[in-house]
């Protein structure tokens, strides 16, 4: 079940980047505009945040970058986390938001997790009206983009 209100996203996940521990080192880079607001159920927004960043933090090694935008058009809200990772083959990218589903348990297997992070973030995007799309290449890395409609303009 979702809230949906008006939430400052760029400060949501500025606060997620903040408080994330990065024992890895990697570089993260951020570009979030400046007060972006979207509808969303702030928590869910935050958990959101947490599973895409916490992934590319764990799928990249410390001379890797992971680069994170908030931006917005004329059409709509993208929420972007790219990493210079392991990267995710072709064959296994549109099953990786099922649940339980990892790729290659021998790679994955020593840096834990359950397989359920994605498929969470998946449903919490479609409550809050957005969709997620996957770019990725093994060896080069992957970028997950949120996608969320603006926030229609009222008479308020
Ligand atoms: P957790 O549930 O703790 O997040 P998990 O990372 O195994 O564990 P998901 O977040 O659902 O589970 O990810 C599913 C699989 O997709 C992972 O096991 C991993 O193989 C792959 N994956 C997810 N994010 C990335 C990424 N940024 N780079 C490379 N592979 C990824």
């Amino acid at each position: 079940e979702s809230k949906n209100e008006r939430v400052n996203l760029t400060v949501v996940i500025e606060r997620v980047v903040m408080q994330m521990q990065n024992d890895s080192n990697v570089e993260i880079i951020r570009n979030l505009g400046n007060n972006i607001f979207g509808m969303a159920d702030e928590e869910q927004f935050r958990q959101i945040a947490v599973i895409l960043i916490e992934n590319a933090i764990r799928y990249t090694d410390e001379h890797g970058k992971i680069t994170i935008v908030l931006e917005k058009d004329n059409e709509e809200i993208r929420f972007i986390v790219t990493d210079t990772g392991i990267g995710i083959p072709v064959q296994d990218q549109h099953k990786i938001f099922d649940r339980f589903y990892r790729v290659d348990k021998d790679r994955s297997r020593q840096t834990g997790g359950t397989g359920l992070g994605l498929s969470i973030a998946k449903e919490l995007v479609h409550n809050i009206g957005g969709t997620i799309t996957l770019v990725s290449k093994t060896g080069f890395g992957s970028t997950f983009t949120v996608h969320l409609p603006l926030i229609k303009s009222g008479y308020s």
